[in-house]
């Protein structure tokens, strides 16, 4: 059983009366909404991951530490009434000393159908700053300098980023804004194309638009981070090539694993790491299988690790495992329109198309509080060294952040 690290027990819009001011769901549990798996250790290998989450920056290039109800179906009204709950208990009960939030992202439908609206994402952004300024254990950072404070105080480091870039439209001081909002990393693209570039779902990816150049060039001006996950590859490659700073791909994995669309070809990996940037593992339900590893769990994602490590160096891997704390696989089903991406790689039709086990969620990755505890267990079982084990946890995100959040 893990043990909690904050000293309160906040409960989001508990400052609100609950059934008046805002709408009452029953939430999911953020300790054992499924049994919670350890990956086994020896007493040894316990006391080493014990003494490296103390020691190093445990950084989640990509998470959605928020609570979904309980009764996933309910899940559409829920974010209608637009008071999205923290998982505060959550991240006290796991070692992350950051988590990058991304917010509701293609499910913020607070007041459309399709989402990613500006005054929703607006308000999904404001209504969860202000949910975490009633309370002091989830600290909202916008520097390097605030994640390693939070840390030194035993504290969470919340970091607010944009999956996609659509709700700026064709409007480039709207990334001012969102700076101005504390968001610090922003995806070119979601999975359709937008004004910027294409998305990974697209047929024919026509690369980066010249607005979206201009847009890679402000987000460089602000200080902002690039991220290129959901792009489709050419729209990659040339965020990649039109940024003066590294890039990341903050939650994804190896399509010579995984032929989707979703995963990335061994080139645009390698072309993230030579600009400087860092990869991040993905492990939302579904998307990190492999052929020897069909059925979703750590053992799948970690294949995709070592496929990265081997192929771009340890110094350009982390771990983006975009986990929440709800039924993961019944928000896919809620919003399949939305998150769709099981197609073939357009150049490799001749393929089948990859054979799975659905599974109910990923084992030993369920949440952000298993994630953080399970990766460094794993890599500890599997004998990694500290030093590897420090880059890949969070000093090589740490890195990027330094050369980018100016
Ligand atoms: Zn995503």
């Amino acid at each position: 059983m893990t043990t909690s690290r904050r000293t309160d027990e906040y409960q989001s819009f508990q400052y609100l009366t609950e059934g008046s001011d805002y709408k009452h769901y029953d939430l999911a549990s953020e300790l054992d909404r499924v049994p919670p798996t350890d990956v086994p250790l020896t007493d040894a290998e316990q006391e080493l991951v014990d003494r490296l989450t103390r020691e190093f920056v445990l950084v989640s290039m990509h998470d959605h530490p928020n609570r979904f109800p309980d009764d996933i179906s309910q899940t559409p009204s829920y974010v209608k009434d637009g008071h999205i709950s923290t998982a505060y208990e959550g991240l006290a009960h796991s070692s992350w000393d950051c988590v990058f939030d991304n917010l509701l992202d293609g499910i913020c439908t607070i007041e459309s159908s399709s989402g990613w609206k500006w005054t929703e994402v607006l308000h999904d952004i404001g209504m969860r700053l202000c949910d975490i300024a009633h309370q002091d254990f989830v600290v909202p950072a916008t520097s390097v300098a605030d994640i390693l404070e939070a840390r030194d105080r035993g504290t969470v480091a919340w970091v607010a980023t944009l999956e996609g870039a659509a709700p700026i439209e064709n409007e480039l001081d709207r990334l001012d804004i969102l700076y101005g909002f504390g968001v610090r990393s922003i995806g070119v693209t979601y999975n359709e194309a937008n004004y910027l570039g294409c998305g990974l779902r697209e047929k024919n990816d026509s690369g980066l638009t010249n607005f979206g150049r201009r847009a890679i060039r402000r987000m460089n001006q602000l200080g902002m981070l690039v991220d290129c996950s959901h792009c489709g590859d050419q729209t990659t490659l040339d965020s990649i090539a039109a940024s003066q700073k590294p890039i990341v791909l903050s939650h994804i994995g190896a399509r010579a694993l995984w032929n989707t669309n979703r995963m990335a070809p061994d080139n645009v990996l390698q072309a993230c790491a030579d600009k400087g940037g860092v990869i991040g593992v993905e492990a939302a339900p579904h998307t990190t299988l492999t052929a020897s590893h069909p059925t979703h769990d750590i053992e799948s994602v970690m294949e995709h690790f070592e496929y990265i490590v081997d192929l771009v160096g340890i110094e350009h891997v982390g771990f983006g495992a975009d986990t929440t704390y709800g039924d993961h696989v019944g928000i896919h089903q809620l919003y399949a329109a939305a998150f769709t991406f099981d197609e073939l790689d357009p150049t490799q039709e001749d393929q089948s198309p990859p054979d799975f086990e659905h599974v109910d969620y990923v084992k030993g990755l369920e949440n952000p509080t298993e994630s953080s505890h399970n990766i460094v267990r794993w890599l500890v079982k599997h004998g990694y060294s500290d030093d590897k084990i420090e880059k890949v946890m969070g000093a090589n995100a740490l890195r990027v952040l330094n050369e980018v959040w100016v």
